[in-house]
């Protein structure tokens, strides 16, 4: 993707500081974090976001992202971490890229991720679970067909 700035971030195009890099995944600190070593874990193909990653390389990013997340308790203390994912613009979506944020969670930092939380009725619980039921997959060597 020729306008995507995270294909520019790693191909070098644009400055970052780069944390871990290896063949499939890229993973860089935000220029603007929610708390210090909040860091970015990106694929290093473009997908715009989860559903359109292929497994295999979701796989390795997630490797890597346990990677990080070992990284930031141990060197920087995080007693805690949140992993963040926005897909699409109405989730906050900002960079059409897939990432994963891993923020780190320290005592009194003020980050507020709790949800409100809405009420439905169990006959609507009823229709999401049918709708929402996904059948296990037959061959776990192949990525999922969308
Ligand atoms: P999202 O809202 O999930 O798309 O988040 C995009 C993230 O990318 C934000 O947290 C930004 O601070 C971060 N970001 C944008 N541009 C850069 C950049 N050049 N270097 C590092 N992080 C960036
Ligand atoms: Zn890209």
């Amino acid at each position: 993707m020729d306008d995507c700035i995270f294909c520019k971030i790693i191909k070098g195009e644009i400055p970052s500081r780069k944390v871990y890099e290896d063949a499939s995944t890229f993973a860089f600190l935000d220029i603007n974090p929610a708390n210090p070593g909040h860091t970015l874990v990106v694929s290093k193909k473009h997908y715009a976001e989860l559903v359109d990653i292929t497994d295999t390389d979701l796989k390795d990013v997630i490797i890597n992202i346990k990677k990080i997340a070992k990284n930031l308790k141990d060197n920087m203390g995080a007693q805690g971490l949140n992993l963040l994912q926005n897909n699409g613009k109405m989730a906050g979506q900002i960079v059409h890229h897939i990432h994963f944020h891993v923020i780190p969670r320290f005592p009194n930092d003020s980050i507020m991720l709790a949800l409100p939380r809405k009420n439905i009725t169990d006959q609507e619980m009823d229709e999401i679970q049918k709708k929402m039921t996904v059948q296990e997959k037959k061959n776990p060597q192949l990525d999922w067909d969308y």
